[in-house]
């Protein structure tokens, strides 16, 4: 790895996106950092038009940002709101990638997905995967958004020298995850569903598919601490995965939040629903060897979700 170790104290962080999954992880993260965190809510800043984004990144100079703002969603929003998938995606990356490089940002954190990489990469998924085959495409206009984010990154850094970097998330869970059933995340949709069955005392909990696709779920409070790992010491032009590197089925996702809720009917599949990619977990091999690996356990990760879900039922995202 380049030489380049970078102590956020004193430092001012503009954390984009705060109010999502990633963002709330981090203002959770960051204070331990002895950094000033400088967010902006939608109303004040929307980040798919330019000029406002680059005043306001002129108004405040961050020293660093971290890009964890992106329209987002589960499989069914992926594959029928394409445009804006795409559209906001690519409007929010370029307008803070391009006004950070104009502001003199000292390090830009741009975070990206593992949806990234081919239907068919070898799993686990290898860094170098990347564009070497033809996407998943329930959700191939979030990926190529994605994708030009990682090459804006090297690009700038090739060009003018920027040290902006890329991290690839696998599937994440956790507090202020967006709990809706049909737009959600299959993680958050599951936690929502289960809690919902169980108060309803249903007779069976319905789940989407056949079961048997294949997932990685990362707390989303080891990725803010992988984020704060990388940017304190990742300074490459090549993206980078974060991830746990073990992945579990649809079906025993299901299994492990029916127990942990204590829910007692069946689980049926509506096949009617998409699989999507039949399999999806990241090799992470080259940030284990940088020294940061994941450190909560699914049970351990999902108990905690679950509760929070229960704590927050009255004002989770949904
Ligand atoms: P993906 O990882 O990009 O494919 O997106 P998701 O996080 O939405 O995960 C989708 C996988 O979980 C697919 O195999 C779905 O069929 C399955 N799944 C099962 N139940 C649900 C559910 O209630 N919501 C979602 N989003 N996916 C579900």
């Amino acid at each position: 790895m380049a030489a380049s170790e970078l102590s956020l104290e004193g430092l001012k962080v503009w954390v984009a996106g705060h109010r999502g999954t990633v963002g709330s992880a981090l203002l959770r993260r960051l204070p331990r950092e002895g950094c000033t965190i400088l967010t902006a809510t939608r109303a004040e800043l929307d980040l798919r038009r330019q000029e406002p984004v680059e005043r306001w990144l002129d108004a405040h100079r961050p020293d660093v940002v971290i890009l964890a703002a992106a329209t987002v969603g589960g499989i069914h929003a992926n594959s029928t709101r394409p445009a804006e998938f795409i559209a906001d995606n690519l409007g929010i990356q370029q307008n803070i990638i391009h006004g950070a490089y104009q502001a003199g940002v000292r390090k830009l954190l741009f975070l990206g997905s593992s949806c990234i990489y081919p239907r068919e990469a070898p799993q686990p998924m290898a860094e170098d995967s990347l564009l070497t085959g033809p996407l998943e495409p329930t959700n191939e206009w979030y990926a190529i958004a994605k994708i030009a984010g990682i090459k804006m990154c090297q690009a700038y850094r090739r060009q003018y020298g920027c040290d902006f970097i890329a991290a690839m998330p696998t599937n994440l869970y956790g507090p202020d995850d967006n709990f809706d059933l049909i737009q959600g995340h299959v993680a958050a949709a599951m936690i929502a569903k289960v809690h919902r069955a169980k108060q309803e005392n249903a007779p069976e909990l319905v789940i989407w598919g056949t079961g048997t696709p294949r997932r990685e779920f990362l707390f989303a409070d080891d990725l803010a601490d992988g984020l704060v790992f990388l940017l304190k010491h990742y300074s490459e032009d090549g993206h980078i995965n974060v991830g746990t590197g073990i992945d579990i089925s649809i079906r025993e996702l299901a299994d492990l939040v029916v127990r942990i809720a204590g829910y007692e009917g069946r689980v049926v599949h509506d096949l009617s629903k998409p699989d999507g990619m039949p399999r999806k977990v990241m090799k992470v091999e080259r940030i284990n060897a940088l020294g940061w690996r994941a450190p909560t356990d699914l049970e351990t990760g999902f108990r905690r979700a679950y509760a929070w879900y229960c704590d927050n039922i009255e004002t989770v995202r949904r």
